[in-house]
């Protein structure tokens, strides 16, 4: 198997030093670069299948970097995991909105950070393969267009079917308005993040014609996530 390969964006060199003996040990290929514009050459050069980015840069911050990489189309879809001395809750929205997939606050255990990466790269792959989707008792059947919860048909229109994938493809997480908002309508599209409200509201409503708990579940301030006994 091929080793997955990360490039690292951090300016402290024992740090750098620090994850890339760990991140090595624990099987991946390690690149690095100390800021934003080094980093676009190494990701031309080593082609990366994840970044791990710290907020903390010279010049331009990780946020900016982040906000950068998902503007240019070569970088788009590339995994950042974002790495901060900053727990707080707002910051934490603020480095996802960026565009960020994951967020690990320092300090952080060398061996959680591995797995978290490992994670951030499997919920990358490609899903166009997989056929039918299921959570719960809710199954979407991709090429058939088709949705149902215990068996029972759900009509959804496009934008509510694209929204529902894009969950059932990452159960669990936390997606904020603006991450759905490109997942769902795309990056090009002017939308008001309120309309991510009104379309969750339009799914919930479907997935709960029938009764039973609410999968979706709404975290303030936050966003929303596909979730076993919403709360
Ligand atoms: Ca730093």
């Amino acid at each position: 198997m091929m080793k997955p390969r990360v490039l690292i964006i951090e300016d402290e060199a024992p740090l750098v030093t620090l994850l890339r003996y760990n991140l090595e040990k624990e099987g991946f290929e390690v690149s690095e670069a100390a800021d934003g514009e080094e980093a676009l050459v190494r990701i031309a050069e080593h082609k990366p299948d994840i970044v791990l980015l710290d907020w903390m840069l010279p010049l331009v911050s990780g946020i900016e970097v982040c906000r950068q990489l998902r503007r240019m189309p070569q970088t788009r879809a590339l995994p950042v995991v974002m790495l901060t001395a900053r727990g707080e809750e707002a910051d934490r929205v603020r480095g996802l909105d960026s565009g960020a997939d994951d967020y690990i606050a320092k300090p952080f255990s060398l061996r959680e950070l591995a797995a978290r990466l490992r994670a951030v790269m499997r919920r990358a792959q490609p899903s166009s393969s997989e056929e039918t989707l299921q959570f719960d008792e809710v199954t979407m059947d991709l090429a058939a267009h088709r949705v149902s919860r215990s068996d029972k048909p759900i009509h959804l229109g496009p934008t509510e079917f694209r929204l529902l994938r894009h969950l059932m493809q990452h159960p669990g997480r936390v997606f904020s308005r603006e991450q759905l908002l490109d997942a769902v309508w795309g990056h090009d599209v002017y939308v008001e993040a309120r309309t991510v409200d009104v379309h969750i509201r339009r799914l919930r409503k479907a997935l709960n014609a029938d009764g039973g708990p609410d999968l979706v579940r709404t975290v303030r301030s936050a966003g929303y996530a596909l979730d076993h006994e919403a709360r």
